[in-house]
């Protein structure tokens, strides 16, 4: 498990459910949905009517689940939580829609991981709120048609670009979730310290925030790091000195690479020049697989301008030099 990886692991699935703002005031950042959705729920809701489906999209940790959850606190519903990867056969996904209660809020992780058969379940279910249950096989099987409570479908997807447009085009209202700014992830270190009791001073914030990838889930995670750190080597209050000290332990940098991404990296400028340089090769300077270098590092340098993917290489931008303190060689040396 990577500490600065953006998927729950065990300890996160534990104790996230504490640290979920409750509703959209305790939201923090990503403002402009924050703003659009309490409309399109207050307009529902003055309506008596179940709030239109949602599609949100975003990377991993930015807070979907929990919007999901805030949707069906405002909405006064209940919620059924589930993913696109348990969701095999359409039958899996009748017996769900089934068993649905009339306003309750279905949250779909991963969407487009969602087998063809239940994609296309759903699209009928999403807009008629009727499914056609198939009994019997071959030239004997009938459609038995079902009818569903109205609900709301709340779907969740890295990108939305990965959605066929017909199951896009079924959703009402579709948001698109950035990474944060790290001021407002010093909000989330603030707030999520003071419901785990932990003292926590500006500055200590400040530098956990920067190392969090924009990511609320990592924020949450490196701050748990950080106290485990306070309380062994100094009087569990976090500064800047502590913070600083107990992520240098745990090999996150100032920017929020890794071992592995700053292996990358320094293979990258101290073997090849800063490149051009193939993904394979690279990848064996490293001593990693390919999928690894390119599904593991990769995106997150190139979000941080440390590493461009061109069509001859791999290429080292200047930020890269100066990040790891070496010096870019001449242009046209050698
Ligand atoms: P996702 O579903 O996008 O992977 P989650 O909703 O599970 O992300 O959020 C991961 C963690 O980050 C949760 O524990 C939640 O407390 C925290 N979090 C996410 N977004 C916010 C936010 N805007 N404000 C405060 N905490 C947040």
């Amino acid at each position: 498990e990577r500490l600065v990886g953006a998927a729950a692991d065990g300890e996160d699935q534990a104790v996230e459910a504490a640290l979920r703002p409750k509703d959209l005031d305790e939201f923090i950042g990503q403002e402009k949905v924050r703003e659009q959705l309490d409309l399109v729920l207050r307009a529902a809701r003055a309506r008596g009517a179940t709030a239109d489906h949602v599609l949100l999209s975003g990377a991993p940790g930015l807070g979907k689940t929990t919007l999901s959850m805030i949707i069906a606190a405002e909405m006064g519903a209940p919620i059924r939580i589930t993913s696109g990867p348990a969701i095999q056969h359409a039958g899996d996904l009748a017996a769900i829609l089934s068993s649905l209660q009339e306003g309750e809020v279905l949250f779909l992780d991963e969407i487009h991981r969602m087998s063809r058969p239940a994609e296309e379940m759903l699209y009928m279910a999403m807009e008629d709120f009727r499914v056609d249950v198939v009994v019997g096989k071959g030239p004997g099987a009938t459609a038995i048609p079902l009818e569903l409570p109205p609900f709301t479908l709340v779907g969740a997807t890295t990108r939305a670009g990965l959605l066929p447009p017909p199951l896009r085009d079924r959703f009402g209202f579709t948001a698109h979730m950035e990474f944060y700014e790290p001021a407002e992830l010093e909000r989330v270190i603030h707030r999520s310290a003071s419901l785990l009791d932990v003292e926590i001073d500006a500055d200590g914030a400040a530098e956990i925030a920067g190392r969090s990838r924009g990511t609320p889930r990592i924020a949450n995670r490196l701050l748990r790091r950080v106290r485990d750190y306070a309380q062994v080597k100094a009087d569990g209050v976090i500064n800047r000195e502590i913070a600083g000290a107990a992520l240098k332990v745990y090999e996150v940098d100032t920017r929020g690479l890794d071992r592995l991404d700053r292996a990358v990296l320094e293979a990258l400028l101290k073997l090849f020049g800063g490149g051009p340089v193939g993904l394979s090769t690279l990848a064996v300077a490293v001593g990693e697989e390919r999928e690894t270098v390119e599904e593991v590092a990769e995106p997150f340098l190139v979000r941080e301008g440390l590493l461009a993917r061109t069509p001859r290489g791999r290429v080292a931008t200047p930020a890269a030099w100066t990040h790891l303190g070496l010096t870019p060689p001449r242009q046209g040396a050698g």
